[in-house]
C-alpha cells in the first residue's frame, strides 16, 4: 500500500482574499490544507477601528466558507479559539503539527514587519516555507525597482504614463493617449453646486457570520475609536463587485468633477469607496480599471472622470506600493522636517472648535472612511502644519481607517501630506491656508472660526499655522522652485503681521493637548 503524500499548507493572510491569489494557483482541493486564522498580533499591533476588524473577520469567514464550498479543507482558527495563540508564526507551526504538512505556500505580504516575521517562519515550522510573489497589482516590484533605477526624484505622472503604455489602458492603437492628453485635471476638481444631490449609497445587511462577528468585536475591543454601529461593508467578492457597479453606474461620471469637493452630513459624495476591497483582495484592481474604461466607452461616463479615476488605481496606487518597498524599512523613521509634536487628542475624538476637523474625524470614528481630500487636505494638513510627530501621524492613520495597509498607507502619510521624506514622492508639501478648504467645502460656514482672517481672536487657526510653517520651514523650502511664488508672498508680508503670526501660532500650539 502506497503511503499518503503529506499535505502542503496554504497559508492565506486577511488581506490575500483573492481566489486568483498566487498561494492558491496550484492547489489541490483534494490534497492540500489552507490556513486561515485571526490573530491577536495582527488585531491589535495599533489600535485599528472595530468596524476595520470587523470586516477584515468577517471578509476572511465568508472566503473561508467559500473555499470551502469549492471542495477545500480549510483549517480556520477564529480569534476565541482557546488554543490560538495569537501569532502568525505560532499559528502556523501548530498547523504544521496539526496536519502533519510536508510544506508551506504564501503570498508575499503587504506589510514590511509581516515579511520580516514571515522570513523565520520555516524555522519556526520546519518545513519549508515558499513566499510567492504577490501579482494582483499591475507592477511588479521588480519592474518598479528596474524604473526607479538611477532616477534621483519619482514623480508619479511618469510612471502612471509608462503604466497606461504598458497595460493599454485608455490608450488609442496608435499609441497616443485616448483623448489627446495623459490627464484632464483641469477640467476637475470643482466646487460642488449647491443644489447638487450626491448618489445614492451602496449597503449591504449583515448577514448571521458579519453579525457574530460584530458581537465578537464589540467584546473584545471595546475602548478602540470608532463605532461599530451601522456596519454596511460588503464582505464577499459577490458584494464588492455590485459596489463596484453601483459606483460606475451613479457616481463616477461625476467623479472627476467633485473628487476634491467635501461637504458637510455627505460623508462620500462621488467617491467609489473600493479602496477595502481592492486592499483586501476582494476585488481585482484589473477589473475595476476596465469596467471604468468600457463605462467610458460606451458613452456612460466623461474621460476627464474615467481617465481620474484610473489614474488613482494604475497610477497612486501601484506608485505608493512600489514605493513602500523599494524605501523600507528606512521609510517609516524618515523625518526630514524634523517634526516631534505628540499627535492632539482632537485626532482621538477630543473636542475641537475646528469645524472642518471635527467634521473629517468624528466622520472616521462613524464609519472608518474619509475620502482622499478630508485625508490630505484637512487632517494631513493640520498634521503637517502643527509638526506632528511622522511616527505617531503614521499609527493613527494605520488605525483608523478600513482600507488601511502600511504598504499604502505609510508612502501617504510619510511622502505625500508630511514630506518627512525630503520630497521623494511629492515636490513639495501639500500645506495649504483655511482658503482651500472653504473654497472646497461648507465647512466654514459652519466654523466658530473666520476664514478670512490671519489674526486675531476669530483667526482660522489654517491661516497662521500656514504662514507660520512657510516661516519656520524656509531654511528647507524656499529654494523648492514650485514653492517661489509662496515665498515670495512671505517676503513681501510686513514684519509686524509676520510677528503677529507666530505669535498666535505659538499660543495655538502651547494649548494643544495630547489628552483625549
Ligand atoms: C494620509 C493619507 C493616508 C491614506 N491611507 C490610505 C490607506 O491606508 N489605504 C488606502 O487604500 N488609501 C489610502 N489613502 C489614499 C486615499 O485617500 C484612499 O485610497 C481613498 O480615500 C479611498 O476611498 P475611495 O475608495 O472612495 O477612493 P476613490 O476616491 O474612489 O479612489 C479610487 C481608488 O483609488 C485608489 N487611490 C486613490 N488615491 C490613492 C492614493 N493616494 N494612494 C493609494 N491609492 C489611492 C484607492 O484604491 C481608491 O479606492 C490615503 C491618503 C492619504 C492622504
Ligand atoms: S474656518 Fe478654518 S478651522 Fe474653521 S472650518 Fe474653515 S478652515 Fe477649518
Amino acid at each position: 500500500m502506497r503511503a499518503k503524500r503529506k499535505p502542503v499548507l496554504r497559508f492565506i493572510l486577511g488581506d490575500q482574499l483573492s481566489r486568483g491569489i498566487a498561494t492558491l494557483s496550484d492547489a489541490d482541493p483534494r490534497r492540500d490544507i489552507v490556513l486561515m486564522a485571526e490573530v491577536a498580533d495582527e488585531a491589535s499591533y495599533v489600535p485599528h477601528h472595530p468596524k476595520k476588524i470587523a470586516f477584515i473577520f468577517s471578509a476572511m469567514r465568508h472566503f473561508a466558507a467559500e473555499l470551502r464550498e469549492a471542495g477545500f479543507t480549510v483549517d480556520y482558527v477564529t480569534l476565541d479559539d482557546p488554543a490560538n495563540t495569537g501569532a502568525f508564526g505560532s499559528e502556523l507551526a501548530r498547523a504544521v503539527g496539526r496536519h502533519g504538512a510536508a510544506s508551506v505556500v504564501v503570498t508575499h505580504p503587504g506589510e514590511w514587519r509581516v515579511l520580516h516575521a514571515m522570513q523565520g517562519w520555516e524555522e519556526g515550522a520546519g518545513v519549508p516555507v515558499e513566499i510567492r510573489e504577490d501579482d494582483r497589482f499591475f507592477c511588479s516590484l521588480s519592474q518598479f525597482r528596474s524604473w526607479a533605477e538611477g532616477r534621483r526624484q519619482l514623480r508619479m505622472e511618469f510612471f502612471y504614463r509608462e503604466m497606461r503604455r504598458g497595460t493599454g489602458l485608455l490608450m488609442e492603437e496608435d499609441g497616443t493617449p485616448a483623448g489627446g492628453a495623459w490627464n484632464y485635471d483641469v477640467e476637475n476638481r470643482k466646487p460642488l453646486p449647491a443644489r447638487l444631490a450626491s448618489p445614492p449609497a451602496f449597503f449591504v445587511q449583515p448577514d448571521a457570520i458579519t453579525r457574530a462577528v460584530l458581537e465578537l468585536v464589540a467584546e473584545r475591543f471595546p475602548d478602540n475609536f470608532g463605532t461599530l454601529e451601522g456596519f454596511d461593508y460588503a464582505v464577499t467578492a459577490r458584494d464588492a463587485e455590485r459596489a463596484l457597479a453601483h459606483f460606475v453606474e451613479h457616481a463616477l461620471p461625476s467623479f472627476g468633477d467633485y473628487q476634491d469637493a467635501m461637504r458637510q452630513g455627505e460623508d462620500r459624495l462621488f467617491h467609489s469607496v473600493l479602496s477595502p476591497y481592492l486592499n483586501a483582495g476582494l476585488l481585482d484592481p484589473r477589473a475595476v480599471c476596465a469596467a471604468v474604461e468600457t463605462a467610458w466607452r460606451d458613452g456612460m461616463a466623461p474621460l476627464n472622470a474615467a481617465e481620474g479615476f484610473i489614474r488613482q488605481i494604475l497610477g497612486w496606487r501601484e506608485y505608493v506600493r512600489g514605493i513602500y518597498w523599494l524605501k523600507m524599512p528606512d521609510y517609516a523613521h524618515t523625518n526630514r522636517l524634523g517634526a516631534y509634536r505628540p499627535l492632539p487628542g482632537l485626532f482621538w475624538g477630543a473636542p475641537t472648535a475646528m469645524n472642518c476637523l471635527h467634521q473629517c474625524v468624528d466622520q472616521t470614528r462613524r464609519l472608518a472612511h474619509a475620502h482622499h481630500i478630508q485625508r490630505l487636505m484637512v487632517t494631513g494638513n493640520f498634521a503637517l502644519l502643527i509638526g506632528a510627530r511622522p511616527s505617531e501621524v503614521a499609527e493613527w492613520y494605520l488605525a483608523v481607517y478600513i482600507d488601511a495597509y502600511e504598504w499604502v498607507e505609510l508612502p501617504n502619510v510619510q511622502g505625500m501630506i508630511l514630506y518627512a521624506d525630503g520630497g521623494y514622492l511629492g515636490s513639495k508639501p501639500y500645506a495649504a491656508s483655511g482658503k482651500y478648504i472653504d473654497r472646497m467645502s461648507d465647512y466654514c460656514r459652519h466654523c466658530r472660526y473666520d476664514v478670512k482672517q490671519t489674526v486675531g481672536e476669530r483667526a482660522c487657526p489654517f491661516n497662521f499655522l500656514y504662514w507660520n510653517f512657510l516661516m519656520e520651514k524656509a531654511p528647507m523650502l524656499q529654494g523648492n522652485q514650485r514653492m517661489t511664488m509662496i515665498y515670495a508672498s512671505l517676503r513681501r508680508m510686513d514684519e509686524a503681521k509676520k510677528a503677529a503670526i507666530q505669535d498666535q501660532a505659538a499660543a495655538f500650539l502651547g494649548g494643544l493637548s495630547s489628552d483625549y
